[in-house]
């Protein structure tokens, strides 16, 4: 065997040492959380609906799990929106989840919002309304509609401002 030089040494013993590290790690046995790779689309189901946000009726995929609503996507197929959005839409799941969602009515007392029933905001609100309406009559008033409104809801939105005295209505169409 011929003389061993000391490069051609030091090589072998990296090699050596890179084959006894694979070795080892070949070995070692993967840990059980390693072996379980969690699909996020288990048990969720994707629920065909439409955006509420106004009357264009975009299609959403609402992905529900557990019966929550946890992820939303486009309708690809949807005969109208043909898988797109706009901005508002595309947060729709907002309007379910968001912790600044209204679920009652709130009053600002002091500087301090403070839940009220629904029976005193109508009391208040509808006051308020006659009070303006004696001092600065009728068409002081603006009635603003939604495009959320179905027919029906419009209709009555239209009565009521027609009631209060003002012809001032307006809605937010979109198409
Ligand atoms: S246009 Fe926007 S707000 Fe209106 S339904 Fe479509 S996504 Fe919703």
């Amino acid at each position: 065997m011929g003389k061993l030089s000391r490069r051609s040494f030091l090589k072998m013993g990296a090699i050596g040492a890179g084959a006894g590290a694979t070795l080892a790690f070949a070995n070692t046995k993967a840990s059980k959380k390693e072996d379980k790779v969690i699909d996020p689309n288990e048990g969720v189901k994707r629920v065909k609906t439409i955006c509420s946000i106004c009357s264009a009726g975009c299609g959403i995929i609402a992905e529900v799990k557990d019966g929550v609503w946890i992820r939303q996507d486009v309708a690809q197929d949807h005969p109208i929106s043909a898988g797109s959005h706009c901005c508002k839409g595309v947060d729709q799941i907002d309007l379910v989840k968001s912790k600044m969602r209204l679920k009652y009515p709130l009053k600002k007392e002091g500087g301090v919002w403070k839940r009220i029933s629904y029976e005193q905001a109508i009391d208040e609100i509808s006051a308020k309304m006659l009070k303006m309406r004696e001092k600065y009559g009728p068409d002081s008033m603006m009635f603003m509609g939604s495009a959320k409104m179905n027919s029906q809801q419009a209709y009555y939105w239209r009565k009521f401002a027609a009631f209060y005295g003002t012809n001032n209505i307006d809605h937010v169409a979109r198409i």
